[in-house]
């Protein structure tokens, strides 16, 4: 029998990020609406003499082995609340940008508490899962859950919202990463003195996700974290523009950066896109993704 168990995961995109002013408690209200993207990492635990953090894959080198990881905290404090050691092994097969606003950490937390509530057979219930992920991250429920959500609060408190079509979408991969933290702070001082409206999800977006409507998605985007990323990392004009001139059908930083999103009209737009992009010298990378993806899912 085999001891091992895996899950994939996906990244997201935040199609609209609709940031409020910072709360007393530091942290800022939002109506976030996130869409999982077909990029996966994968997580497999199995059992071990202690808790210990492997990662493979072109950004491994960045992510922190420690218990300061994103899935050794989620493998705790899954343990701690069943009286459970967590002694494993996770193994993490990285394919989501690190610190690239796409949520690779809280889709390893997610990973690692779906995988390790397997292994260890706990019985909690979904909303068990959903409360920890909570503890864990205001991104890592919806990681989780995937498909399309609002988040409302710290985003974490999510409602299913409906797709009614395929979205195609190519990421430009930014070389090193932007501190989400640091992105808040720069949204803070940018809006310091100015009254910041109380964030609100856009019915013109939830209309547009659910027609599955490209172009009406397009016209639809927002993301209230765009300018502090552009204001920290300049050079991100460059490859949104470079994305728009190569026929992108819309183009806007993915969540706090400094990833940037571009929508295609379909498959083959996608990978030209990508291509182009790749090309033009102002990312590292570009990858073609579909959305929405499925949340954490036992292999
Ligand atoms: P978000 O979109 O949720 O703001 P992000 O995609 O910008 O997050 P992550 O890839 O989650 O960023 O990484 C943010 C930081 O978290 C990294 O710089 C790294 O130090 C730390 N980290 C902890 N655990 C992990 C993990 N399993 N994978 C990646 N980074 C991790």
């Amino acid at each position: 029998m085999s001891q091992s168990v895996t899950v994939r995961v996906p990244a997201k995109v935040n199609v609209q990020l609709a940031v409020g002013a910072a709360r007393p408690d530091g942290f800022h209200d939002l109506a976030n609406v996130f869409l999982a993207v077909g990029l996966y990492d994968e997580v497999t635990v199995t059992p071990a003499d202690a808790l210990r953090v492997t990662c493979s894959g072109p950004d491994a080198s960045q992510v922190p082995l420690d218990a300061s990881n994103l899935a050794a905290r989620a493998a705790t404090a899954l343990g701690a609340r069943h009286g459970i050691a967590p002694d494993v092994h996770i193994h993490i097969a990285k394919d989501i940008p690190v610190a690239g606003g796409m949520a690779g950490g809280s889709a390893d937390a997610a990973g690692a508490l779906l995988a390790c509530d397997a292994l260890w057979n706990t019985g909690s219930t979904r909303d068990e899962l959903l409360a920890l992920c909570a503890g864990l991250g205001s991104d890592v429920p919806f990681s989780l859950v995937g498909g399309a959500a609002l988040g409302v609060g710290r985003g974490e408190q999510l409602t299913p919202v409906e797709v009614g079509g395929t979205f195609h979408w190519v990421f430009a991969v930014a070389d090193g990463g932007l501190s989400t933290p640091a992105v808040y702070r720069e949204f803070d001082r940018l809006t310091a003195g100015t009254r910041v409206p109380a964030p609100v999800v856009s019915p013109t977006l939830l209309d547009a996700l659910r027609s599955g409507d490209t172009a009406a998605l397009a016209g639809a985007l927002s993301n209230d974290l765009q300018a502090p990323a552009l204001s920290l990392r300049p050079s991100l004009a460059r490859t949104l523009a470079a994305g728009t001139v190569a026929g992108a059908r819309a183009a806007l930083v993915s969540g706090s950066g400094p990833t940037t999103a571009f929508l295609a009209e379909d498959e083959a737009a996608a990978r030209a896109l990508a291509d182009a992009l790749t090309a033009s010298g102002t990312c590292r990378t570009a990858r073609t993704a579909v959305s929405p993806a499925p949340g954490a899912t036992l292999c």
